[in-house]
């Protein structure tokens, strides 16, 4: 389940260069407006019986389609820790590529962390690895995972394994969507696995290099064909 408490978003990084907000074959193309959506309120509004709308136990993929540290959503993401803090029935996955944002986007009784909060840095290549992932690490955060999304290179992730639960994977969606090459993604899940952390590869892109040869995938099949590829390690892990 998502909740998109606001929308629009701009680039942070070459990750962000077909994101689904730019491009004129983009999902979202032209809707890149930052503003609060009509969901904003989602995890605490209730029915007519005063019940929440969104029962417990479930995971909330947070900002999933913009940014949740956002400096222009400073104001909008005080009302959204204090929504966070009142489900703690609920796991809130929030993704990020401005993990420097952090230090300044926390509330007040932040401390070393909410338990309820699953936070994942993205990084797309070894450049903005190796500046958000020592970031990342330095922060008090109860539960961390990378994204490598979009794939657009080898990482090596070995320095920074230590004090990740997790990691997913996927190239790059979209008609400009760049290669992701199999060997990358084989290469971080043996790092994965030596370092013992979860490992799931969500989506090929829709470029995807094997055995040398790069082929178009389907919107439509580049989870499924991850999927068959049957590499992900995730030892009974849910989610979302
Ligand atoms: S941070 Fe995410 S939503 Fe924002 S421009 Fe980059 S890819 Fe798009």
């Amino acid at each position: 389940m998502n909740w998109e408490p606001w929308t629009g978003c701009y680039p942070a990084s070459d990750g962000c260069k077909y994101c689904y907000f730019y491009g004129p074959y983009s999902k979202r193309y032209g809707q890149n407006t930052i503003q609060k959506t009509d969901k904003f309120d989602w995890p605490v509004r209730v029915n007519a019986k005063g019940e929440y709308n969104i029962k417990g136990d479930k995971i909330l993929a947070t900002c999933f389609a913009a940014d949740f540290f956002l400096p222009e959503a400073d104001e909008w993401r005080r009302e959204a820790w204090a929504m966070i803090k009142q489900r703690p029935d609920l796991e809130f996955l929030i993704l990020t590529k401005r993990i420097d944002r952090f230090p300044v986007s926390l509330p007040p009784d932040w401390g070393d962390g909410y338990g309820n909060v699953n936070l994942g840095c993205t990084v797309e290549n070894q450049e903005t690895a190796d500046y958000r992932l020592p970031l990342f690490l330095s922060y008090p955060i109860k539960r961390r995972f990378a994204a490598c999304s979009p794939l657009l290179g080898p990482i090596d992730l070995r320095p920074y394994l230590g004090g990740l639960e997790h990691v997913t994977i996927a190239g790059e969606a979209g008609r400009e969507g760049r290669v992701c090459d199999y060997d990358w993604v084989l290469d971080i899940r043996e790092q994965c696995v030596a370092a013992g952390v979860t490992f799931w590869f969500k989506a090929t892109g829709s470029q995807f290099k094997r055995d040398g040869i790069v082929q178009k995938i389907n919107p439509y099949k580049q989870g499924s064909l991850a999927k068959e590829l049957d590499i992900s390690i995730l030892n009974g892990k849910k989610l979302f």
